[in-house]
């Protein structure tokens, strides 16, 4: 009996290495729409189809979009029109409770949530205070839940963004500021600390480059804080900024120095024209890399810096680039990293690129995909921005177009 147990526990961990092997080897297939696309029903594929067709005309989302912002102030009844199109698209629900079936959906095919609670714009303390509650909302539902990897919140969600541009510039704070400063500071740890008690990593997001320093000095406070043993709270490096590699080496050298683990989810870069326009109007440099090609290899070169210090780094790919989501996977590899590495995570927004999501998972990466959620109206403004990048970014619109048309063609031979 104990040398069956024996024989059956080498039995065990002999498959259980082979799968491991076959994992290390396993490159993830981009092109495989199967995959990419299987957790959609038919009806859902054709309206991505036709969503993605619609919104990568310029021209129309330029027109359409002041339309829509207008017909919605004058609380015309465009809300359903709005529910059942790109929100349907792109979004988990009104409510935590509403994205149920989009996480347990994701989740059957091993791809993780990040409930996002995408409302925007509004500047006033109390919004703040509720914003802060929703955020520690979502921490306590991913609690425990490994369908929900992460959560997230924006700066600009709980803190006045024109006071943290006064710090982020060394201006002197008054009495007043200085104590609303001190109510931002505790918006921060209030959500950070309750990640570290529910055992959920944080994903603080980054904005605009002239209020960044003064987040990232406060997210540095908190990682040196509660990343003693793993990183729990993960601050966001731009690629498109020039001097963030040289602004890693110095989180680095910080984390080494002060014993703990550095968190960073790496993108590229959401308000590259925003940036430049500023520069250009208060004539200072801008702090955008001059092309596209610099801003890749920067990002490239960031991924490399976090494999290499991999000890004391753990890492978020937040793109919806193949040759960087392909690169990190190579590099997991040579330094002999199992695709679900605890350090190493892939990530994509709801009903984008789900041909690198669901491809990566497939082959046993760490993916995990933002769910924004909230009521229409007030998600709107994430909405206009994703529908006005599917249509500025031509080459990458022609990719999910035609990877979805792809599928559908052969779904209808079957
Ligand atoms: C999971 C996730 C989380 C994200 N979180 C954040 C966040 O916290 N903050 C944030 O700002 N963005 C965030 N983004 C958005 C991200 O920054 C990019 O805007 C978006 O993902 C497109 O870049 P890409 O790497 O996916 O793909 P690509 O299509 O390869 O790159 C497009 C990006 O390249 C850069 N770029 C394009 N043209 C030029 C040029 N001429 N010169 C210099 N740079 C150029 C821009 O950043 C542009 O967005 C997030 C994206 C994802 C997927």
């Amino acid at each position: 009996m104990i040398l069956l147990n024996r024989r059956l526990q080498t039995e065990k961990s002999r498959r259980f290495e082979a799968t491991l092997n076959g994992m290390e080897k396993a490159e993830p297939d981009f092109g495989n729409t199967v995959n990419a696309f299987a957790y959609r029903s038919d009806s859902e594929l054709r309206h991505a189809y036709w969503l993605f067709r619609v919104i990568s005309k310029k021209a129309l989302v330029s027109a359409c979009t002041p339309l829509i912002r207008m017909a919605m102030s004058l609380r015309l009844p465009v809300k359903p029109i709005i529910r059942a199109t790109i929100y349907r698209h792109f979004c988990g629900g009104e409510d935590i409770g509403a994205c149920a079936q989009t996480v347990s959906t994701l989740w059957q095919h091993r791809v993780g949530s990040i409930l996002d609670y995408s409302v925007e714009g509004k500047e006033r303390n109390e919004v703040f205070e509720a914003t802060t509650r929703e955020v520690i909302r979502t921490i306590a539902r991913s609690s425990g839940d490994s369908a929900i990897p992460f959560c997230v919140f924006k700066p600009s969600g709980i803190a006045r963004t024109g006071l943290l541009t006064r710090l982020s510039a060394g201006m002197s704070l008054d009495e007043n500021e200085q104590a609303e400063m001190e109510g931002i500071r505790n918006r921060f740890e209030r959500i950070a600390v309750a990640a570290a008690e529910h055992g959920v990593r944080l994903f603080i997001d980054a904005e605009e480059t002239w209020f960044q320093d003064s987040v990232d000095d406060i997210v540095r406070d908190l990682m040196a804080r509660l990343n003693r043993k793993e990183a729990v709270v993960f601050n966001t490096v731009q690629l498109y900024r020039t001097g963030r590699l040289q602004w890693m080496e110095e989180a680095w050298q910080h984390a080494r120095d002060n014993g703990y683990v550095l968190g960073l989810k790496l993108v590229r870069g959401a308000y590259m024209e925003k940036e430049r326009e500023r520069a250009a109007e208060n004539g200072y440099p801008s702090p955008i890399q001059p092309d596209k090609p610099s801003c890749d290899a920067s990002y490239d070169e960031a991924l490399r810096f976090c494999m290499d210090r991999i000890d004391r780094i753990s890492i978020c790919n937040g793109t919806h680039n193949e040759k960087s989501s392909m690169l990190l996977t190579r590099l997991m590899s040579e330094k002999g990293l199992r695709p679900d590495d605890s350090r190493v995570w892939f990530s994509q927004l709801l009903g984008m690129s789900d041909h690198i999501s669901f491809n990566l998972a497939k082959a046993g990466y760490n993916v995990c995909k933002y769910v924004p959620y909230g009521p229409v109206e007030a998600v709107l403004p994430y909405l206009v921005r994703r529908a006005e990048e599917n249509s500025a970014i031509a080459g990458q619109m022609n990719r999910e177009l035609m990877m979805i048309a792809q599928e559908w063609k052969r779904r209808r031979k079957r």
